[in-house]
């Protein structure tokens, strides 16, 4: 292709959204042979809601969702703020004598005194989050973060967690003083145009694959067949990696800081506009309109624009 043929080809990019960041990304995105996709934020819409939680201890529901909510306050996971909206909202509609003060509450999203002292926070990539709350410690994250915390996961929850995840929901466990004491269910809707782009890769001749933090379950229900699942966010890059290997050119589209390492490794990276800064610093492409359509429309472009000199 010409300069003139790459330059009205990035022009016609940036009208549909699809901001190009050079020749080369241009160029390389009509050998794409893999596209391994991100699942949260990325596939679903990343507006994760509750949709149920279930208290295994000798605990009432507030007391669970207030202990939970205050482990999470300090997380910028999207899994801690639908965690932090739910409890925020059943605090103070669900019991009648907080309702008053909640009409002041709500004006102020991040008011936090209904919230427990944290202390020793961390947030654990991959994993949840933990901290200790009145001396205790307090663990809210998969199964891998209980786990590795020596807490045993009894049989009725483990049978829970797996419901969920064959609904295509995150079961997110809750452990206090090493004991198992609740599950969360967290739905995160796909995008409306997920299943017809994986479809539309597939006739291109392109391999869709999904790459997530998430586990195996939940990520089967999107209907991508290779899924590379619970994977911790250095490895997304090392599952780049292992599609290149033969020469294969192999695109990655993600949003979160989590796959900007990916997005680096990447042939072509593509960020979705609406993620984090990082994501698109890291990516050879942003898809501005945050439709997955775009990935089609970018390597369609690149197609077209050089099909003419082969
Ligand atoms: P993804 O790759 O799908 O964007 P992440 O790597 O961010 O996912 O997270 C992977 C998994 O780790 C989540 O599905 C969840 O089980 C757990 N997790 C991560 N952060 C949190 C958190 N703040 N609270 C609860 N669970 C979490
Ligand atoms: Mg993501």
């Amino acid at each position: 292709a010409t300069p003139t043929a790459v330059m009205v080809a990035t022009g016609v990019g940036a009208n549909n959204g699809v901001l190009i960041k050079g020749g080369d990304a241009l160029e390389r995105a009509q050998m794409v042979k893999y596209v391994v996709f991100d699942k949260t934020g990325t596939l679903t819409q990343g507006k994760a809601t509750v949709t149920t939680t279930k208290v295994f201890a000798e605990m009432d529901r507030e007391k669970f969702l207030t202990l939970v909510a205050s482990a999470e306050a300090s997380s910028e996971h999207p899994l801690a703020k639908a965690i932090l909206e739910y409890a925020r909202h059943f605090h103070f509609f669900e019991e009648p004598s907080a309702a008053m003060e909640a009409q002041d509450h709500r004006k102020d999203a991040k008011f936090s005194g209904w919230l427990l002292d944290v202390s020793e926070f961390s947030a654990l990539p991959g994993r949840g989050v933990q901290c200790f709350i009145n001396g205790k410690k307090v663990l809210v994250g998969n199964r891998n973060l209980l786990m590795e915390n020596g807490v045993t996961i009894p049989s009725d929850a483990e049978t829970f967690v797996v419901e969920l995840e064959e609904s295509a929901k995150t079961g997110i466990l809750v452990a206090y003083d090493a004991v198992l004491i609740g599950v969360l269910g967290v739905a995160d809707p796909l995008k409306r145009e997920a299943v017809v782009v994986v479809e539309g890769l597939r006739k291109m001749g392109i391999k869709p694959v999904m790459v997530t933090g998430d586990n195996w379950r939940t990520a089967q229900a999107v209907g991508i067949q290779d899924i590379r699942a619970e994977v911790m966010p250095a490895g997304k890059a090392d599952v780049i990696g292992s599609f290149q290997k033969d020469g294969s050119t192999v695109a990655m589209v993600g949003d979160g800081i989590n796959d900007s390492p990916a997005l680096a490794a990447a042939d072509v990276g593509m960020a979705i506009g609406a993620g984090t800064d990082i994501a698109i610093e890291a990516a050879d492409y942003v898809l501005m309109r945050n439709s997955l359509e775009d990935v089609i429309t970018a390597i369609d472009l690149s197609r077209k624009t050089f099909s003419r000199i082969r």
